[in-house]
């Protein structure tokens, strides 16, 4: 669906931000405070393309909120990028923040631009230019980019280099690099990971065992392609359907996943598998699974189409995959949701890693990043449970309450 309309995550996430306010009892100047972004940033990005014509197009950052910490966010190129998108990301990434406990605050960026069709020297062009328009607010004590939708180690590389001009070295500005510049091992696969870390603690909770259960994911890229990968080889899961932006593909006795990665890799949409069946990116939604994983972008599961999925559970491996009116549907039916910014929040966790890493110039090994990993997600899930059954509110609202109280605390602390 790449012509599909933008995603409202900005608008529609404020219901589920007042259910957890009233439920803590926020005061009002300090809703206003949360709700309102800290700073702005719009820049023209005038790209002078290949054949030599020049292309302009528009990029965002926005820091939402940076009391308990530097503000931090991925970068995103899609068409669909806009103000209200940004704007949305980044206050999701300020609760994620807190809710895992990490000492940063919530920022994004993106450039509205189908990056697809451009070539590597004009996406190296494009966010050599973005880098220095926003540069003004950025840095390893300000605000901290990463990765995200179409962009990757390389795209953070070249941020990584346009923001060191001048400025002398400085790993610590961006997270999400290479190896080679001070990327954090692990960082890759973090996302993925971290969502199989939340899904083994709820499986135990819920009784449904990870081993031999059938798994859907939309979406088979970083966060996609590393979850379906963990899923299928370390807990025994069968994933019956995956999709990308092209189309999906199913196999009720379990796609073989270590091919589809290959077929992937080799730049091949997953309907083109020959290890299932073509279906549409609709009927994904409608397979019957236990574990539904929507990871590829926001709104994915609407109004339109909450009353037809036949999964047992959604974890969302996507930042805003469920709108606010979704939500309510699903908890009619009975199925429960893992949050985004509970879900998700190991790429930003293992990007604090690399952080703290390139800050102190010292590596640590790949086990000491998973374990740190383990530690912080198991804790936010924890916490998110027992707030859910104390208070009987969904996981969603627990996780808001928690880390809206977190980053209200900050803020009085610090004289608002
Ligand atoms: P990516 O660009 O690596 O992959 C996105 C995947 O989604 C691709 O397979 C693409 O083909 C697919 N896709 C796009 N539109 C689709 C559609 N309409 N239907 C089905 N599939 C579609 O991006 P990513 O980094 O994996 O990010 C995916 C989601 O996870 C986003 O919501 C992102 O904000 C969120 N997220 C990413 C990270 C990270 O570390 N990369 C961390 C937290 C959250």
């Amino acid at each position: 669906m790449p012509d599909a309309p933008p995603s409202s995550d900005a608008r529609s996430a404020r219901p589920q931000f007042d259910a957890a306010a009233d439920l803590i009892g926020l005061s009002d100047h300090l809703r206003d405070i949360l709700d309102r972004p800290f700073r702005e940033i719009t820049v023209q990005v005038p790209l002078k393309m290949d054949d030599g014509h020049t292309q302009v197009f528009t990029g965002y950052r926005i820091q939402h909120n940076g009391a308990r910490g530097p503000t931090k966010g991925g970068i995103r190129y899609h068409q669909h990028a806009d103000h209200d998108e940004v704007l949305g990301l980044a206050r999701l990434m300020t609760w994620k923040t807190a809710l895992t406990d990490i000492p940063f605050g919530g920022a994004k960026g993106g450039i509205t631009v189908d990056p697809r069709p451009l070539s590597s020297g004009e996406l190296e062009r494009m966010t050599r230019t973005f880098t220095s328009r926003i540069a003004l607010c950025l840095g390893p004590y300000r605000d901290v980019p990463a990765p995200d939708v179409n962009t990757n180690a390389q795209t953070m590389a070249w941020i990584f280099d346009e923001y060191s001009r001048g400025r002398g070295y400085t790993p610590a500005a961006v997270t999400g690099k290479p190896i080679a510049l001070g990327g954090s091992l692990g960082r890759d696969e973090a996302t993925g990971r971290g969502v199989v870390f939340v899904m083994r603690e709820f499986a135990r909770d819920l009784k449904l065992p990870l081993k031999g259960a059938r798994v859907v994911v939309q979406g088979f890229g970083n966060v996609g392609g590393h979850l379906a990968r963990i899923l299928h080889a370390e807990d025994g899961a069968r994933l019956v359907g995956v999709s990308d932006v092209d189309g999906a593909v199913m196999n009720a006795q379990g796609l073989d996943i270590p091919r589809l990665l290959q077929h992937t890799a080799a730049r091949q949409p997953v309907n083109t598998f020959a290890g299932g069946t073509a279906i549409s990116n609709e009927d994904l939604l409608r397979l019957s699974c236990d574990y539904l994983c929507p990871a590829a972008l926001g709104d994915a599961i609407t109004d339109r189409n909450a009353a037809h999925l036949a999964c047992k559970v959604v974890v969302e491996g996507a930042n805003a995959p469920t709108t606010a009116a979704a939500d309510v549907i699903l908890e009619g039916r009975g199925i429960p949701v893992v949050p985004d910014f509970l879900a998700n929040a190991g790429g930003v966790v293992v990007s604090y890693f690399e952080w703290t890493q390139n800050l102190q110039q010292h590596r640590w090994e790949l086990e000491v990043v998973q374990s740190e990993l383990l530690k912080k997600m198991v804790a936010a899930y924890a916490a998110v449970r027992d707030t859910a059954r104390d208070r009987k509110v969904s996981l969603r609202t627990a996780a808001y309450a928690i880390a809206i109280a977190r980053v209200a605390e900050a803020e009085k602390l610090r004289g608002s």
